[in-house]
């Protein structure tokens, strides 16, 4: 359950925004994360549960954005979103491929006042 480890890094950031704004209360926080990642949502959204309890967070909702998984094909140069977990290029089946993006993990957005 690396979801844990996440969540709590990126909720440390959070709050050192939120403090550097002087924000006495956060209302909504927006992740950006990449399919990459296998972030199961669930998992996700009970860990910001528990971090944000006692903190300027506490009443807090939670936007995950997901990212899709995009690569590029070194052989063709075709680049190409992936939707299954077999990575190779539709166009000529080569599998030495470039990740373009789907490991992002960003705070994309913290509302509040
Ligand atoms: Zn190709």
């Amino acid at each position: 359950m690396h979801e844990v480890s996440i969540v709590n890094d990126l909720f440390r950031i959070v709050l050192e925004v939120a403090e550097k704004e002087k924000l006495s209360r956060i209302d909504r926080v927006n992740f950006q994360v990449g399919r990459m990642m296998q972030v199961v949502p669930e998992l996700f959204r009970f860990a910001f549960d528990s971090a944000k309890t006692g903190t300027i967070a506490e009443k807090a909702t939670l936007e995950i954005e997901f990212v899709p998984v995009r690569m590029q094909c070194r052989h063709c140069g075709h680049a190409f979103d992936v939707e299954t977990q077999e990575f190779h290029c539709p166009r000529c089946r080569g599998v030495n491929l470039d990740l373009l993006q789907g490991k992002e993990l960003f705070i994309k957005s913290i509302e509040g006042e």
